[in-house]
Order: structure tokens, then sequence, then C-alpha cells
């Protein structure tokens, strides 16, 4: 049987985490309701529009179930959107809610509008091949705590990051064709176990 990971597919770009998740010989699991984070042993909360998902996460109640999946230590891995609906701290106005499951603050479309959208490869931790970061309308991550690694940077700044569980990028793996950061957050998983 395999292993079941919940793609949060409230808004955003959740199938193509799926189709990466299928091709790693997993089952993806779409997420809209507590009941279907039952049997999932990780969970991927997509790029999109962090207003949107965390209005939504409140209006299907999900958070406190997220929450309490998180205590449960099961990964949790956040891109773009997702990084920023992870995140303790928000820059934005009017103050955004957020899970708050990493102790990172975060600055919303903070590349501009000129540049809004880039690819760039980069190199992470441990990998002698750069990998292929493709950023949209990206947040950076400005503040960090303590216990949290840094795995990658562009230009200075992090962009894939972990703090125990929980694994956030601020670009999006899921639409290369590189599996790496996929392959890493179920390495995660299965050390959780
Ligand atoms: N700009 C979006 C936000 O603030 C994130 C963009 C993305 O996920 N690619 O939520």
């Amino acid at each position: 049987m395999p292993i079941q990971i919940g793609v949060l597919a409230l808004q955003g770009d959740f199938r193509e985490h799926s189709e990466v998740l299928r091709k790693l010989g997993c089952r993806p699991v779409e997420i809209r309701k507590k009941e279907d984070l039952k049997t999932i042993k990780g969970l991927i909360i997509p790029g999109g529009e962090s207003t949107t998902i965390s209005k939504l996460l409140k209006e299907f109640k999900l958070n406190q179930n997220i929450i309490e999946l998180h205590k449960k230590g099961i990964p949790i891995y956040g891109t773009c959107a997702g990084a920023i609906v992870l995140a303790k701290d928000i820059h934005n106005y009017p103050k955004q809610p957020s899970l708050g499951l990493i102790n990172i603050s975060i600055d919303r479309n903070a590349y501009g509008r000129q540049i809004e959208s880039f690819e760039e490869n980069i190199s992470i931790r441990g990998e002698k091949k750069p990998f292929p970061a493709i950023f949209i309308r990206a947040p950076i991550i400005k503040e960090i705590g303590k216990n949290v690694e840094i795995l990658a940077k562009q230009n200075g700044n992090p962009v894939l990051i972990k703090e125990d569980s929980i694994l956030v990028s601020t670009f999006h793996p899921e639409l290369t064709e590189d599996t790496r950061i996929h392959k890493m957050f179920l390495e995660m998983i299965k050390k959780a176990k």
C-alpha cells in the first residue's frame, strides 16, 4: 500500500504537488475536510494565494486539526503561499492570520513587481547539482528562530528551511521536473515514523 500524503486542496497548485507525489510512488490525498487528515503521514500546503488559503482554512474549520497533526509529529511542507500560511509572523496589513507552526517572519510579495516571477539555480545544502528554483510573487523570509535550519539561500535570503518536522520553500519545486525537494520531504516522513 503506497504511503498516503495529504495535499491541502482548498486553493492553489495542489494538483501539481499530487502529480509529483504520484511520480514518487506515493498516494496523494486531497484535503478539504478534517476526515481527510486521518490516514496521511505528511501534509503539503501548496502555493497559491495565502490570504485565500487562510480564509478557507478558517471556513473549512481545518486550522486546529492541522495544528493537532503537527503536534502528533506528522511532517508538513509549505511552498510559497504555503510557507506564508505556516509562518509564525507575516508582515502584512491588515494582520493576516496564520498557523504559526514555524518560527519565522515572512514578507509577502517581497521581490517587487518587476521581478515578481523568475527562475534561478540555487544550491542546496548537501547537494552537488544546483536546483532550478521557480519563484512566483514569492515572499522573503526576513527573520528565523534559532532552531530553524537554512538549507538553501537566494541572494542572501533563506529560501528553503526546516524546523523539526516543518519544511518550507519560498519557491515551487512542484513546477519543475526535479523531485529532490519532495524526496527530502519523504525522508522526513520516513524518519518521523
Ligand atoms: N503572493 C502569494 C501570497 O502572498 C504567494 C504566491 C505563490 O504562492 N506563488 O500568498
